[in-house]
């Protein structure tokens, strides 16, 4: 299928207002807005935000996010160590909403990410259609990824209320916010449009 852009009729479209510019004038003629073809510098910038995040959720996994007592005996927990706690527990629920939310999730984010930062840089023609929807999927969750810093408060909240004990949040869940945010700004900073790019529109895409 042949799909004329934009930047074939010498246009590109306001990211701001939408409208339709001549592509030498600089910047919008109705708000004023710097126009580009595409976000720029979107590949590096996507690639040093996940890097980051990377990086963050290693000591979020590593370090306790939650600190747990009752009747005197006291324990820090792990994201991991606490799925296992509520499965042993018998709070399979629980231990699945965390598990989905702090490990799949975050995990499948870096991959999809990756993929299409990987993908874009080779002007890859490979799975477009299938890319941009894994784009827009990726783009959705990141609405949902604080759950688990949320569940961590729930949990809290729920083991002051119904036992005699303590729950209380650590460390590592300030890094696991860190990291999830930076993947959001990362999923942000990606311009889907460069899936689509044929490779000689690539070198005037990036400036
Ligand atoms: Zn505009």
């Amino acid at each position: 299928m042949k799909v004329a852009r934009a930047r074939d009729f010498g246009l590109i479209g306001c990211r701001t207002c939408g409208l339709a510019n001549v592509a030498a004038a600089g910047s919008c003629r109705r708000c004023g807005t710097p126009l580009a073809a595409r976000k720029p510098a979107s590949i590096g910038r996507t690639w040093a935000l996940l890097l980051a995040a990377l990086l963050l959720y290693i000591p979020a996994n590593v370090l306790p996010v939650m600190y747990t007592s009752s009747l005197g005996t006291g324990s820090s927990s792990t994201i991991l160590g606490g799925v296992v706690d509520f499965w042993h527990a018998g709070s399979w629920g629980i231990a699945l909403v965390i598990f989905v939310a702090s490990v799949a999730v975050p995990t499948v984010k870096f991959l999809v990410i990756g993929t299409l930062l990987v993908s874009s840089q080779r002007c890859s023609s490979w799975a477009r259609l299938q890319r941009t929807q894994l784009y827009r999927a990726i783009e959705f969750i990141g609405y949902w990824s604080m759950l688990d810093v949320i569940v961590v408060a729930l949990v809290c909240s729920l083991v002051q209320f119904q036992f005699i004990g303590t729950a209380e949040p650590r460390v590592g869940i300030v890094f696991f916010g860190l990291a999830v945010v930076l993947t959001m700004l990362a999923a942000m900073s990606f311009d889907p449009r460069l899936i689509w790019d044929a490779p000689a529109a690539r070198r005037m895409g990036e400036g």
